[in-house]
């Protein structure tokens, strides 16, 4: 009844009516889902060319879907596969920023949403969901962890444990959407995660998740503490995927 007195309005322009994807149409129509591309099997980065005048993937699809990228090849990932929903751009990207920046909880909810309803499905069994977490000290000023937040619905939906706690950010870093080299992004986050608990992960098959996969810096390093701590496989679902690599 009160959805007809008062028509739910889109969370992402916040103006037109809702469809049934929970976003209006022109909205939903916005959001480049990364499996219309092929992609590496291991690290889900999405094959159709990189226009670099544009800076943006050109949508193009692939006969071959067993290909590995070059950094893939190279066995520069220590995490088992990456998957990605979306690429991060227009109103995801927009979204993405209030859900982090502006304090807008209820983008999280459809945030939320796009990602279960476009979970994966090759992606192999886990045990355990952990999120790339925040730095107290970032904890502390934006009051959530968005990661945590996309992990914990995540985890009730695949019945597993969500497990806030067992990574931790013991250093701040800049956000690795700024940096622009590599090898940057690399130093940026080495060393600056660490397991809280070393038997909690032990023969645990793990999935990481976070809102962005920029050159997957973070979630290697993420994946390499717990590996070490005895974790049998991780796996890493982002909701995005930046465009520069
Ligand atoms: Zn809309
Ligand atoms: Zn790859």
């Amino acid at each position: 009844m009160l959805d007809i007195l008062f028509p739910k309005v889109c969370p992402s322009c916040e103006t037109a009516a809702l469809n049934s994807e929970n976003l209006c149409g022109l909205c939903f129509s916005d959001i480049r889902f990364v499996n219309n591309w092929s992609f590496c099997r291991k690290c889900g980065v999405p094959f159709g060319f990189f226009n670099s005048e544009h800076e943006d993937y050109i949508e193009q699809a692939e006969e071959s879907d067993d290909h590995l990228c070059g950094k893939c090849v190279q066995g520069k990932f220590c995490f088992e596969k990456a998957r990605s929903i979306a690429i991060y751009d227009g109103k995801i990207r927009e979204m993405i920023v209030s859900f982090k920046y502006e304090g807008k909880l209820s983008k999280g909810d459809v945030l939320v949403d796009i990602l279960i309803t476009n979970f994966p499905n090759d992606l192999d069994n886990f045990d355990c969901v952990v999120p790339v977490p925040l730095h107290i000290v970032k904890l502390r000023q934006r009051e959530y962890n968005q990661s945590a937040i996309l992990a914990n619905e995540l985890a009730k939906y695949a019945g597993v444990n969500c497990d806030l706690f067992g990574l931790r950010r013991v250093r701040e870093t800049r956000p690795q959407i700024e940096i622009s080299s590599e090898g940057e992004r690399r130093s940026n986050v080495k060393g600056a995660f660490s397991v809280t608990d070393d038997h909690k992960f032990k023969g645990k098959s793990v999935l990481l998740v976070d809102d962005v996969f920029t050159t997957g810096s973070t979630s290697d390093e993420c994946s390499k503490m717990l590996l070490n701590s005895g974790a049998y496989k991780v796996q890493v679902i982002t909701l995005t995927r930046a465009k520069r690599m």
